[in-house]
């Protein structure tokens, strides 16, 4: 089956007692057994341990990007913090993107760091980075691409052919370009990693996340912390999520159509000095963003001439752009990584790494690229 089959039809059946169409939210707590020899027959239970409803989001998203298990948590800190315990143990290593996710910065920095793991957060864009950074207790290389937010790509296949020759397990985040438009596991990845409260979801109804896996023995590891510290994804989440996944491709396919509009709109601004969109041809990294994607997504950053005063002048100024954190959704936003996604990322190491106090991270949205247009330029006189 082809993906857009895929994302309506995998993992779901109409109702075998009613016919229901659409997947029922099992709220149940428990599961009534059989007989004492006949537990677990049906597969369930109880929620904290599997629940059907969320399992038909798992099994979708795992045939969406050819998983064998995709379990699926509470939040995307919570699919990443299942990583981190599934595969770190005290005195570890683990190699981060140097341009992550604000949470991720902060679970690897003031949470895992007490355990006396340690983080290498590096250029991932350079695979030889990536190796001279392996250590001999070096147990998780976790990239994230596009990063978030200045969309700098990992070259997935070269990154997980060195995780390989060492026997480290290689995880993406995936949540900016998901299983639609990047398939992390077939360039060699092991596990893929996604906030599914971004465009899975893409109606900002939920928070949730999970984690698409390609073997057997990883997929254990990381169903046994899902149980064990109890952060599954809730079966009203699952259910909207479940929803929202079937319309993906369409949502993600206009997103994108109006985002590089948008981009060449900003492009052209003279009070813009510059716009990051990997479908722009100025992109530097537009070639391995064809190559390992089949869209470029929706995301995109820009400065204005004038720095940071500039910048919060235009975002104070916008009307139908939504100021507000997370992305994905239906509706436009704009953010301002500094005080917002990434303020938990040291003010030196944001500076390092190009996230500017200047930086306006737009989140495309569904809306008529007109209007949002128009927006844009409204708040563009004003500063
Ligand atoms: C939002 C986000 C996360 C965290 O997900 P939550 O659902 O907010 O916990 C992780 N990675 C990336 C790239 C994100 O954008």
């Amino acid at each position: 089956m082809h993906f857009r089959t895929k994302q309506v039809h995998a993992g779901v059946a109409p109702d075998p007692t009613t016919g229901a169409i659409l997947t029922p939210i099992h709220q149940a707590t428990t599961f009534v057994q059989p007989s004492v020899d006949r537990y677990m027959e049906r597969g369930f239970t109880y929620s904290r341990s599997g629940n059907p409803t969320v399992r038909a989001f798992e099994d979708k998203l795992a045939a969406l990007e050819g998983g064998v298990d995709a379990p699926a948590f509470a939040t995307g800190m919570a699919a990443i913090n299942a990583v981190f315990m599934a595969f770190l143990d005290a005195g570890a290593h683990a190699i981060i993107s140097d341009v992550a996710y604000g949470g991720t910065y902060r679970l690897s920095t003031q949470v895992y760091t007490r355990f006396g793991v340690e983080f290498s957060f590096v250029d991932t864009a350079d695979p030889a980075a990536v190796e001279a950074a392996v250590t001999p207790v070096t147990q998780l290389i976790l990239t994230e691409t596009p990063a978030n937010p200045t969309l700098k790509l990992t070259d997935i296949r070269a990154v997980s052919d060195i995780a390989q020759k060492h026997g480290i397990p290689h995880a993406v985040d995936n949540t900016f370009l998901t299983p639609y438009y990047q398939q992390a596991l077939e360039l060699g990845a092991d596990m893929s990693v996604h906030s599914t409260t971004k465009y899975l979801d893409g109606h900002n109804a939920t928070v949730g996340g999970a984690v698409v896996i390609a073997t057997q023995d990883h997929a254990d590891r990381v169903r046994f912390i899902q149980n064990s510290t109890g952060t599954i994804m809730s079966p009203m989440v699952a259910w909207l999520s479940l929803q929202g996944t079937k319309t993906l491709s369409v949502r993600m396919d206009q997103q994108a159509a109006n985002a590089m509009e948008i981009a060449e709109y900003l492009e052209a601004h003279d009070k813009v000095e510059t716009v990051a969109y990997p479908g722009l041809a100025s992109f530097p990294q537009h070639n391995l963003a064809k190559r390992q994607a089949s869209g470029f997504g929706a995301m995109l950053w820009f400065e204005v001439i004038g720095g940071a005063a500039a910048g919060k002048k235009l975002m104070d100024s916008l009307g139908l752009w939504a100021l507000a954190e997370n992305l994905g959704s239906v509706e436009s936003l704009a953010t301002h990584p500094v005080t917002m996604t990434h303020a938990a990322i040291p003010p030196e190491e944001r500076a390092r790494v190009g996230i500017t106090d200047g930086l306006v991270r737009l989140s495309v949205g569904l809306e008529d690229s007109r209007d949002l247009i128009a927006d844009l330029a409204r708040a563009l006189d004003q500063v």
